[in-house]
């Protein structure tokens, strides 16, 4: 919290932060939550609470999980451990799971390589990855990263590491709008990418 700022205007600071919501959203929203049904605010407070105190990474997969250690796909064990998806955002992983042809299981990198903007490899979880590959249980990595300059830089890098595990390495078929985020690409699109992939 900004030191010197009362409440209100704390408030309006934080809520300026969130994606898409400029000052002028955020002036809106507090009014609302001030003058409006105070059950509003009190009911966000609560599950803002949970969240933070419930949601955390997969032990395994570092999806997000308000349950158990481990998150609902890798628990479910009519998944098929032998392939994996690498995505960069639990965000990824929920659009993957909304085209419904994916049964394999994930690993979220938690972002993409951008060195210039400090996100060197330490940052995401390669370590995890390429050990979770050595255990011996998964044939098939699939590289599903973000089509763009850093999705694909973060692709290679991962697909160097695995170089040497003798794991099967593939990446989404072309046909992907280049530049764009995964989170534009429509289910039937990404469904098709996940069936045409093919080797790096
Ligand atoms: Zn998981």
């Amino acid at each position: 919290m900004p030191e010197g700022q009362g409440p209100i205007q704390t408030l309006l600071t934080e809520f300026a932060r969130l994606p898409g919501i400029g000052p002028k959203s955020a002036e809106r929203i507090v009014h609302f939550l001030l003058h409006g049904d105070r059950r509003v605010a009190v009911g966000l407070r609560q599950a803002l609470a949970a969240v933070l105190e419930r949601v955390r990474p997969c032990r395994e997969c570092f999806n997000l999980t308000d349950g158990g250690e481990l998150c609902a796909i890798c628990s479910d064990p009519r998944r098929d451990p032998a392939v994996l998806c690498v995505v960069e955002t639990p965000r990824d992983v929920t659009l993957f799971e909304r085209t419904g042809s994916f049964r394999g299981l994930y690993h979220v990198l938690g972002g993409r390589l951008a060195p210039l903007d400090g996100m060197g490899p330490d940052r995401l979880t390669f370590q995890p990855l390429v050990e979770r590959v050595q255990r011996g249980e998964v044939r098939e990595v699939i590289l599903a990263t973000s089509p763009t300059f850093e999705g694909d830089g973060t692709a290679l890098f991962a697909s160097n590491l695995l170089s040497g595990t003798g794991v099967s390495v593939t990446k989404l078929a072309r046909g992907l709008p280049a530049g764009a985020s995964l989170e534009l690409t429509n289910s039937q699109i990404l469904a098709d990418a996940i069936e045409g992939r093919r080797a790096v």
